[in-house]
């Protein structure tokens, strides 16, 4: 079966390092093997305002900045289709078969869901809409047939979530209607969840606690000198922890041994810089000083990339709504074979009679 792909980012802001080595970068390898049947990117302004009801402004705004950090990033719109999720309104609609199919203590069972009503501190204000999101994120994939999802790992439960919706369709449709979706991690452990650079569990938007990918060169800098490492690390002589410090997991994620070669010599590899840590002797300015230099390598294209860009943004909006309306067709068709299924293909009642 040819892959289908499709992913999906927030724009609740722009896009980090976080969804660089999350997903962009599986999503750039994909594009690379080409032996896809369909590739569809969606940004997913009805799912930000779940949570963001009362700053349209701020999802509406940065739809145009997450078009422009994939594109700076090196995706390609000749072999994607980059569309915006309110433009296909048949995914609402069949959010709405779906959530017959899920229980409210299915849904308040997800692990990245609690999480996430925590971090916001939603406890009696908790929008239905949000709780409900991994169902619409499950209608967001089945309207493609997509069954190729590049992903971090906090998004494993919604995949799981999709599959168990699918199943439940199909089994109480009694047809093949549905396709089962699945996840698609980086092969680098450390690259499946990054943390922020305050030491959180994961960087995301939403914590503020993040290196953009638009980042000019000094405010990575800063935010690399800020990172948090191991607080007992006080003098260079100490021995230092490299679990749960975040330069290593950055590095873990980003540094390649040509890294070394090219800005730290004296270390082959990580394994090295690793150990010299752990003994005592290495300080965190020259950890720090290093990361810098592999992220402003890395960072320093996509800016300017996004500089070009930044100057012809109608025809990036353009390309965004020409998308949204080939997509919805496929959506309508899929709609189409889901009430074929459901019996909710009422036209047929008609022709009987006449
Ligand atoms: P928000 O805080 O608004 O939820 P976010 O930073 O979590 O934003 P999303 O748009 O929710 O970003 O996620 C888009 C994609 O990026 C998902 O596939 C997600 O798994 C991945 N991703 C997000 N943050 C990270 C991270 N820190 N490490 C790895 N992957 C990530
Ligand atoms: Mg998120």
């Amino acid at each position: 079966m040819k892959k289908i792909i499709l992913t999906a980012d927030r724009p609740t802001g722009n896009l980090h390092i976080g969804h660089y080595v999350g997903s962009i970068a599986n999503r750039l390898k994909l594009q690379e093997q080409n032996d896809y049947e369909k590739y569809y990117i969606m940004i997913a302004d009805t799912q930000a305002l779940t949570d963001n009801a009362d700053n349209v402004d701020k999802v509406k705004n940065n739809i145009i900045q997450v078009a422009i950090d994939y594109l700076s990033a090196g995706i390609d719109p000749n072999k994607v289709e980059i569309f915006i999720q309110s433009q296909v309104p048949e995914l609402a609609e069949m959010t709405m078969y779906f959530m017959n199919l899920v229980t409210v203590a299915r849904l308040t069972r997800n692990p990245t869901v609690k999480d996430e009503i925590k971090q916001r501190g939603f406890a009696n204000s908790l929008p239905v809409g949000f709780l409900c999101y991994p169902i619409s994120q499950a209608a967001d994939i089945c309207a493609f047939n997509a069954n190729c999802i590049p992903v971090g790992e906090d998004q494993l439960p919604m995949l799981e979530q999709a599959r168990e919706i699918v199943r439940s369709f199909n089994h109480a449709y009694g047809k093949e209607v549905l396709t089962l979706p699945e996840p698609l991690l980086p092969e680098n452990e450390a690259c499946r969840r990054l943390p922020g650079i305050d030491g959180g569990l994961k960087m995301s938007k939403s914590a503020g606690n993040c290196i953009y990918l638009k980042d000019e060169p000094e405010e990575i800098k800063r935010k690399v000198m800020s990172a948090y490492t191991d607080p007992n690390h006080i003098k260079i002589s100490d021995p230092g922890k490299v679990e749960g410090n975040v330069v290593f997991k950055y590095l873990d994620a980003f540094a390649t041994d040509e890294s070394f070669k090219k800005f730290l010599p004296e270390y082959k590899n990580l394994e090295e810089l690793k150990a010299h840590y752990r003994n005592g002797g290495l300080g965190d300015v020259k950890i720090k000083l290093f990361l810098n230099n592999v992220l402003q390598e890395l960072l320093a294209p996509i800016r300017e990339r996004r500089k070009a860009l930044e100057k012809d943004i109608d025809s990036i909006y353009k390309m965004l709504f020409e998308n949204g309306k080939k997509v919805r067709k496929i959506a309508g068709e899929t709609i189409l074979r889901m009430k074929e299924a459901m019996g909710l293909d009422y036209e047929k009642l008609l022709k009987k009679e006449n």
